[in-house]
């Protein structure tokens, strides 16, 4: 290779460019990548311990590359919430929604296609379409972060995107999708592919109908989750999605070979023979939630809708400042979203109780920043 004049040599569009990630930083009280707050319980982990050290007895094999039973259990967890007869061969896993999501652009991106969302949305999204050299294509999202289905659909067509990625709820702003605007962009997208995004859709309120409902209706349809949120398991990576068999199929191309360990295997399967009691909390959290989007307004100040387990607000005449004030209190959230607004996951009602306590005490001592930008 001829010297590019830089070491290492990276591709020219990687160079400069900071690794995604918020700060992990060991603060009393951690409310920035929307974890559920709430650890296993005992019997939980020794299940998983023990399903753990039976999977350990043949480490010297490759682990089931097709993941079988952990598969049957997907399907069947999501047949519970909102899937009408997902099968197993419909659901595809991988370590972390991130990397479902990768390999989807993976095989239906590249050189050529582009792929689409609408801003604000999830800044992971534009790195995959980088990884995968496929065009990012972004659409805008109205002031109360819904989308112009009109609009968007003018755009859909226009561009003709190999992929749609459309979070439900939308990560930052917890704006969940209501089923018709999923449909008609599925029709619009012709033969593109439609991620509907819902790594926080256990948390969706009453009423706001999941995209699994949908899935006998568009063959194009991809529905994604995770067991990082709700089901209050990050630190296991496991995403998986459910869909038309054609596209489990067509992902098989672009993976790594035996790419979920025999060790995530067994800890996501005994993880899902707790399903009730790791998503027990989330009634909890949507009640703390829906406290906090209502404290926050009382404090005067604006917040969107919020169908997830964190709530964007603002809007703060400089929120770094405003962000660094609660850190230097022991609470760390997330500097995201457009300039001038905040996000904070909801945690536990005493996690929540320093998070205000220490946004009273930051607006008071620094009114400046903390003042409100003009509504305008
Ligand atoms: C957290 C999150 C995910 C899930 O990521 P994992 O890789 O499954 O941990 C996916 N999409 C959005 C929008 C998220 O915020």
């Amino acid at each position: 290779m001829a010297s590019t004049g830089t070491w290492p040599p990276l591709r020219e569009e990687l160079r400069g460019i900071e690794p995604y990630g918020a700060p992990q930083l060991d603060v009393p009280v951690q409310l920035n990548v929307n974890e559920n707050p709430y650890a296993p319980s005992a019997e939980c982990v020794a299940d998983i311990a023990a399903a753990v050290a039976d999977a350990a007895t043949s480490l010297n094999r490759y682990p089931d590359r097709e993941f079988t039973a952990l598969r049957e259990a997907l399907a069947a967890y999501l047949n519970t919430d909102g899937g009408r007869g997902v099968t197993p061969d419909q659901v595809w896993a991988a370590n972390g929604s991130n990397e479902v999501m990768l390999q989807l652009l993976q095989a239906f991106g590249g050189p050529g296609r582009c792929a689409l969302s609408f801003a604000p949305t999830y800044s992971m999204y534009p790195e995959y379409a980088r990884d995968a050299m496929t065009e990012w294509v972004v659409g805008h999202r109205e002031t109360d972060f819904s989308l112009d289905l009109d609009a968007a659909r003018a755009l859909v067509e226009e561009r003709r995107p190999a992929v749609v990625l459309l979070p439900s709820p939308n990560n930052p702003t917890g704006t969940a999708l209501p089923p018709e605007a999923v449909s008609m962009l599925c029709e619009a997208a012709g033969d593109g592919i439609v991620v509907v995004d819902e790594a926080y859709g256990e948390f969706r309120r009453a009423g706001t109908p999941s995209a699994l409902e949908l899935l006998d209706r568009h063959r194009n349809l991809v529905v994604s989750r995770t067991m990082s949120k709700a089901f209050a398991l990050a630190g296991a990576r496991l995403g998986y999605f459910a869909a038309a068999r054609e596209i489990c199929d067509a992902i098989r191309v672009v993976r790594l070979p035996y790419h979920l360990s025999a060790v995530t295997q067994a800890t996501a399967l005994a993880a899902l023979q707790h399903a009730p009691e790791l998503l027990g909390n989330v009634d909890a959290l949507r009640k703390e939630r829906d406290l906090t989007v209502d404290w926050l307004r009382a404090q005067g100040l604006e917040v969107a809708d919020s169908d997830a387990n964190f709530a964007l607000f603002g809007r703060f005449a400089d929120r770094h400042a405003v962000w660094q004030g609660l850190l230097d209190r022991g609470v760390l959230i997330r500097e995201t979203g457009p300039d001038g607004w905040l996000r904070v996951s909801v945690g536990t009602p005493e996690e929540m109780t320093a998070f205000k306590d220490a946004l009273t005490d930051v607006m008071k001592a620094d009114p400046v920043n903390a003042q409100q930008k003009d509504l305008t």
